[in-house]
């Protein structure tokens, strides 16, 4: 290329650059020292109850105490909120006054998974198994011949809760069966998304009899057995449990140059840490500064630890009465970064994307105007300002970012916790981490992208 058409291109075209070849040496020791404790973060929080504990912890490490409701609050102090032990919101608060706005960014840290059915137990041909109902867009195929293990909580008749750990670290693990090949003719020939049925997702759980021969369901007794001594819990007790059967391995690299990572769950932990940890490496920004770990997100946001509840706004009403402003102008000047995953390019299955409008592993953070489904259903879709005011705050701080959408027009789309910020008349624009086999037991991330995303949360919450 000669240098004069080199110059023309590069002062009115955009070509897209991989984070490698733009990032300086001495940053990419930052990258990796960033995402050991986002390894961590993820083998501590497979569910969005332990992924809240795991976020208290390190919140209370950097200086953050429970909102009390009878105290006032003033600037640089660092308050949390948790919903119900699953939801949590916190804050650092700016200098200005709350009724001049507030920076939010807003992740989920529930995951798609398998939860148990409210009589799940049962015995059958001397096998016992646990029924689940997923939660989730999940694609059934790829939860069975998968170690898993059960994590949640069982509330026992007399209002005393249990904490249920089973398959972690040594513990023997639990699995859903397939069908062998040899076998799987007639199977293989439905279409993928049938040819393991809902119903079928039925975890194998023991197959050691006890008692005398000739008694029936002499394996499920001994597993309630097993789990009564463990946990003093009977099968009644399963009707007010929340147990989530989750892949049961670590979050591990992938790739021999370490560049991936690989691990369940990252839909949407992985933008949830990089919002919670810039928000507790934050000094006393200008505007507050507010971080939402919602739940629920990944079935629609609904209930009362979902972001379309009234707990975040509750939050927010105390933090404005605090400083004796208005909720509402809070609201009206607020800008909320909707940190949620996007699709990243998959060469593998090119067809489904366009090509041209896509996020991809290595570019940094993937800004989505809108989201939504088939003509842009369902889609907050951010204003021609709102992405002007993030990608000049992303330029500002020498941040990668990149932009697309979810796959082809008349293919793609998903729903975020955007639409419920919006309609709370905060601005609101998505951007998140590029990810590679979404919502399935074992997600793909490039290590660049999640400090570029780190980045992105801090900058947004230091924006004047
Ligand atoms: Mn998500
Ligand atoms: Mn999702």
């Amino acid at each position: 290329m000669s240098e004069e058409m080199k110059l023309r291109k590069e002062q009115v075209l955009a070509t897209a650059r991989n984070g490698y070849d733009r990032v300086e040496e001495a940053e990419l020791s930052a990258v990796e020292a960033y995402c050991a404790g986002y390894k961590k973060y993820l083998d501590g929080g497979k569910t969005e109850r332990l992924c809240l504990k795991e976020s208290v912890a390190l919140a209370e490490a950097a200086g953050f105490r429970p909102l009390d409701r009878t105290k006032p609050v003033h600037r640089g102090d660092r308050v949390y909120f948790a919903n119900r032990g699953k939801e949590l919101l916190l804050a650092v608060i700016g200098e200005k006054p709350l009724d001049q706005g507030c920076h939010i960014a807003a992740a989920h840290i529930d995951s798609p998974r398998l939860d148990l059915k409210p009589v799940p137990l049962y015995e059958d041909s001397e096998l016992a198994y646990c029924k689940t109902h997923y939660y989730g867009g999940i694609r059934k195929y790829q939860w069975v011949t998968v170690p898993l293990e059960l994590r949640g909580v069982v509330m026992r008749r007399d209002g005393t809760a249990v904490e249920v750990t089973l398959g972690e670290g040594d513990e023997p693990k639990l699995v859903i069966t397939d069908l062998l090949p040899h076998l799987g003719a007639e199977q293989g020939k439905k279409p993928l998304n049938e040819a393991v049925p809902g119903e079928n997702l039925n975890i194998l759980i023991g197959s050691r009899p006890v008692g005398e021969e000739g008694e029936s369901d002499r394996v499920k007794l001994h597993v309630m057995e097993l789990l009564h001594k463990k946990y003093g819990i009977t099968e009644w007790d399963f009707a007010s449990a929340e147990l989530e059967a989750v892949p049961a391995y670590r979050a591990t690299d992938i790739g021999i140059d370490a560049s991936l990572i690989g691990a369940y769950g990252q839909d949407d932990r992985v933008c949830a840490y990089a919002a919670l940890r810039a928000l507790l490496d934050l000094g006393t920004p200008e505007v507050t500064a507010v971080c939402v770990l919602a739940d629920k997100e990944e079935i629609g946001s609904m209930g009362v630890t979902g972001m379309q509840s009234a707990a975040f706004d509750t939050f927010m009403e105390e933090l404005c009465q605090a400083q004796g402003v208005s909720l509402r102008a809070c609201y009206e000047n607020a800008f909320c970064l909707s940190a949620d995953v996007t699709a990243a390019y998959d060469p593998l299955y090119s067809e489904a994307y366009d090509k041209r409008n896509v996020a991809r592993v290595n570019y940094g953070v993937g800004l989505c105007k809108y989201t939504g489904a088939r003509g842009k259903s369902g889609a907050s879709d951010a204003s021609a300002e709102t992405v002007s005011f993030v990608r000049r705050t992303l330029d500002e701080h020498n941040i990668l970012w990149q932009i697309g959408e979810m796959g082809k027009v008349d293919l793609g789309g998903g729903g975020t916790v955007a639409q419920y910020m919006a309609n709370r008349n905060i601005t609101t624009l998505d951007a998140g981490v590029p990810v590679l086999s979404m919502h399935a037991p074992f997600e793909v991330v490039g290590k660049l992208d999640c400090y570029m995303t780190y980045r992105a949360c801090r900058a947004i919450y230091e924006a004047k």
